[in-house]
């Protein structure tokens, strides 16, 4: 552990820096660098994450040095906001919240005002002259404590609607209703007085202990409160979603309070340095006069613009600070300058103004839509804020997704009316059925039902449901709610702030004028206007080539990329659609998705059912035309690009098994074999496997049945040589599939050797063509050395090759994994993201053992992990020379090969595709 646990921060000085996140939390590292750069801010202390984890190692207990330091720590404060803590004339306030390495909004707590007791409430009033004041934000602080400390930390779990903060909030809405009043601004510092008294007896009742009336244990309460709060379920289940280590634990910021909440002088705003929703470059936010910061996060008020630039259609009757408050704005906005200039990225600032002066509460670097994260990179290196290797880092691969993914189609949306306006919080459009609980939202999406989760406003406890519903519509709430930060965070469609929205929990459904929307009922969203349709509108594929900050930083991107990336497709339309994308060629078209065809299945299942050769023969050569026209279909939509094509794959059984259910179909099929029903239904009983994934599939079907591998040669190669002499370029690569020894791939590439000739020579014409075979097997990955004596190339199948390392079903895993998965047994699902340490080593060691044998040998993975970031990656590691993944992953793949070439260049020579593999087409 560092020696020092306390680190002061204030009066233009401070112990720690932005560097020290790792020790200070995102937060509190910020502070001391925001206090060091003589920007004002509250003074305080930090104590250490170290000091987290060594309250957890100590059950609970914090170590004695820690006392000590904070007295240390408190003086200076005392003496930079010249007050006292717990002094009876001139109180200091202290508020303590929590503070990660990684921010993780709203998912720790916090509690305000702390300090406050019977003793300091009189100097309060006295020093502020307000005792409505005083008495409110003691009010807040019961509120928090009992809420915080007193109950979430002391880890009590009362049941749905009984939780104290509830409790007390009703006492709350009681005396505003007796009142006849809405807003809490509207009650007296008596009736706060007594609320305050009312909310005590509340709290001994329920809790059966006091609220403490000591300045010293009300902040060991909080700081220990903010420690358990690591641990509590919202932020454990943000963790997992996350991925941030449960190990990592939070920092305590304590700082003195200043107060937004101090009449019509003072306010509270959050903002960001530029919009996080769409990156344009404009000072961003929102502020609400005499609030505290909470009351802009929970979304209770609409809270008023920044500036005149940044009004929205609900905000735009709403006076913003530029106006309001010039000098005050004018300073925030140097502030904004100097702080953008400093940290050279977007920042997400909190800032209260106290009787007209101005604190910074917190700068981090903002989320942010992946729109705006592409044009915020893009335009600050355009600037030379940046360099370009810095713009493409910015951006995470998979924000790209949100650029290339769905609107709701214009056209029909002109010919509807929206039944609601809100605040376009999260962008592209969102389509599903209605649901109004978190819990709901899990369920329904469980089922695979696409929902759209709606509420009056999101807390931390909703994250699942969040997660789960493809789209968020809140009724209440402002950009830089919850619900706002929180779906930005994850791109993900979602309208905040739409007032006409009238929710009836109970009744589980909501209006709008005379429009009811039941739960299960469609809606449709547009997040980037931040309309409300009822009904399903359809939507439009992304169209990224729109956005010139998507091209740019996409031309950037390809022109650091070392490795190629190809597509997964075997229709012409999904070639073209990914060729759209960027792919450069196709790096697994599996033949057998051809097979299904209405057309032909008969003729697969004639071949299939076929008790001899020569009939088999015979039904198998009906099927060459087909696979002809598809393969010339792919050559030509790929333009001379390569084309990977896997010959026949799957056990036979997965083409007719459904005939034993069908009794129609399978007399249809014996009819059209001429053979009698009964012995049909034997041959195909006959197929049946125990185990399908290991039975008779990959190239033991093509050793068993050589014909079908002739006829499937034949085809890519008679379509190959009649585009040749059209002087059509084509570049056919043929693959045989689960290979497991070097005498499976010689058989089927004496095979492809022959009729390659045979086909070249009836049509005389000469076709390059390669011939090699997928890695999915373990003992191919062994002997590697040897197989790549017979192969011009390794495809690494990793879906099966997962499948075989680790002894998992790919069709079975649904039945542990989540168990797995929820108890860190596995940190991800291996058929996602490449389990680099076991499935990789097989990866890394097959390359290495391939090219030993054969020097230069082309290198690629075809499995689903092709279009996952950090496999992606993975693979620029271990020297592939392409990823081959579905049409809509390609320019996340192309983007995360980008990226793993800044952070591990490979030796060869860097851009512009000359690192590339020889094979590769050039651009
Ligand atoms: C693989 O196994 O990784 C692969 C690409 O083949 P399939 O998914 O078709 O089995
Ligand atoms: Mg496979």
């Amino acid at each position: 552990m560092a020696k020092k646990s306390v680190y002061f921060f204030g009066g233009g000085k401070a112990d720690g820096k932005a560097s020290m996140k790792n020790l200070l939390g995102g937060k509190g590292a910020n502070l001391a660098e925001m206090a060091s750069l003589k920007i004002p801010v509250p003074a305080g202390f930090t104590i250490t994450t170290e000091m987290c984890t060594a309250y957890y190692e100590n059950k609970g207990q914090l170590p004695k040095q820690l006392t000590a330091e904070v007295k240390k720590a408190m003086v200076k404060v005392e003496q930079v906001m010249k007050k006292k803590f717990g002094d009876l004339k001139n109180p200091l306030l202290l508020s303590v919240r929590s503070g990660a390495r990684m921010s993780m909004p709203g998912m720790m707590d916090t509690v305000l005002n702390i300090g406050l007791c019977s003793k300091t409430l009189p100097g309060l009033i006295e020093k502020s002259g307000d005792a409505r004041f005083a008495y409110d934000s003691y009010r807040r602080l019961i509120m928090m404590y009992a809420d915080v400390v007193m109950e979430k930390a002391a880890g009590l779990e009362p049941a749905d609607g009984e939780g104290i903060r509830l409790k007390l909030e009703h006492a709350m809405e009681k005396v505003k209703k007796a009142k006849g009043v809405t807003e809490d601004t509207a009650l007296s510092a008596d009736e706060l007085k007594d609320l305050c008294e009312e909310f005590k007896a509340i709290i001994k009742k329920n809790i059966g202990k006091a609220f403490p009336d000591d300045p010293e244990e009300q902040l060991w309460g909080g700081i220990k409160a903010v420690f358990q709060s690591w641990n509590g379920k919202r932020a454990i289940s943000y963790r997992r979603i996350e991925g941030i280590p449960h190990d990592w634990g939070t920092a305590v910021n304590v700082q003195a309070m200043v107060f937004g909440n101090l009449g019509e002088t003072s306010a509270t705003g959050v903002a960001f340095t530029r919009d996080p929703a769409t990156g344009i470059n404009k000072f961003y936010g929102e502020w609400l006069v005499n609030a505290q910061g909470e009351d802009v996060v929970a979304g209770i008020r609409t809270p008023s613009p920044l500036n005149e630039a940044t009004k929205n259609e609900s905000n735009k009757h709403l006076k913003s600070l530029e106006k309001e408050w010039p000098k005050v704005y004018k300073q925030l906005a140097g502030i904004r300058d100097k702080l953008e200039d400093h940290y050279r990225d977007m920042q997400d600032i909190e800032f209260t103004i106290e009787e007209g002066i101005l604190y910074m509460l917190q700068t981090r670097t903002g989320k942010r839509t992946g729109m705006a994260a592409v044009r915020m990179a893009v335009d600050m290196a355009e600037s030379k804020m940046i360099n370009k290797n810095t713009a493409i880092m910015r951006v995470k691969p998979e924000q790209l997704d949100e650029l290339l993914h769905p609107m709701i189609d214009p056209a029909a949306e002109k010919l509807v009316a929206p039944i609601a306006k809100g605040l376009p919080a999260g962008p592209g459009g969102g389509v599903g059925q209605a649901v109004f609980t978190s819990e709901a939202a899990n369920e329904w999406a469980a089922k695979g039902l696409k929902v759209i989760l709606v509420r009056n406003e999101t807390s931390p406890e909703d994250v699942e449901g969040m997660r789960s519903a493809v789209a968020i519509l809140t009724a209440m709430g402002g950009m830089t709610s919850h619900a706002a930060l929180v779906a930005r965070g994850w791109g993900k469609c979602c309208i905040v702030g739409c007032g006409a929205v009238r929710i009836d929990a109970k009744a589980k459904q909501f209006t709008v004028g005379e429009t009811v929307v039941k739960e299960g009922d469609w809606i449709s969203l547009n997040g980037t206007t931040g309309k409300v349709y009822t009904g399903k509108l359809p939507v439009l594929p992304a169209d990224p080539d729109k956005n010139k900050w998507y091209s740019t930083l996409m031309k950037w991107a390809d022109a650091m990329r070392q490795i190629n990336v190809r597509t997964n497709a075997e229709s012409p339309a999904d070639a073209a659609q990914a060729v759209k994308f960027g792919a450069e060629g196709i790096g697994l078209a599996r033949t057998e998705h051809m097979f299904f065809d209405s057309a032909r299945i008969i003729f697969v299942r004639e071949m299939i059912v076929a008790d001899n050769e020569a009939d088999r023969r015979k039904a198998v050569m009906k099927l060459l035309d087909f696979q002809k026209k598809d393969f010339v279909g792919i050559f030509k939509a790929m333009a001379g690009k390569p084309v990977t094509v896997r010959l026949l794959d799957p056990p036979l059984h997965e083409f007719v098994g459904s005939l034993l259910e069908d009794r129609k179909e399978l007399t249809a099929l014996a009819d059209h074999c001429g053979l009698p029903a009964a012995k049909v239904e034997d041959r195909i009983k006959s197929l049946h496997e125990f185990n399908p994934m290991l039975g008779h599939r990959g190239c033991r079907l093509g050793i068993a049945y050589p014909e079908i591998t002739e006829m499937q040669v034949r085809a890519i190669m008679s379509a190959a040589a009649e585009l040749s002499k059209k002087k059509v370029k084509v570049l056919p690569e043929i693959m045989a599939p689960l290979v497991g020894t070097k005498a499976e791939l010689a058989h089927q590439r004496a095979i492809i050797d022959r009729v390659a000739a045979e086909v070249q020579k009836e049509y005389k014409t000469k076709v390059k063509y390669m011939v090699g075979t997928m890695i999915e097997v373990p003992r191919a990955a062994l002997t590697a050395d040897e197989i790549a004596e017979v192969a011009e190339f390794f495809s690494f199948g990793t879906n099966d090759l997962t499948q075989m390392t680790f002894g998992y079903s790919r069709d079975d895993v649904g039945s542990f994994l989540p168990t797995y998965l929820a108890q860190n047994i596995l940190p991800k699902d291996p058929f996602e993201v490449l389990d680099q340490g076991g499935v990789g080593q097989l990866v890394d060691m097959a390359v290495r053992k391939g090219r030993s044998t054969h020097p230069g040998l082309k290198c690629g993975i075809c499995g689903e992990h092709g279009g996952e970031p950090s496999s992606v990656k993975f693979c620029h590691r271990v020297g592939l020379n392409y990823v081959s993944c579905s049409p809509f992953r390609v320019p996340i793949a192309r983007f995360a090969a980008a990226q793993a070439a800044i952070e591990t260049p490979r030796k060869e020579a860097k851009g512009k595709g000359k690192g590339k593999a020889k094979n590769a087409k050039k651009k």
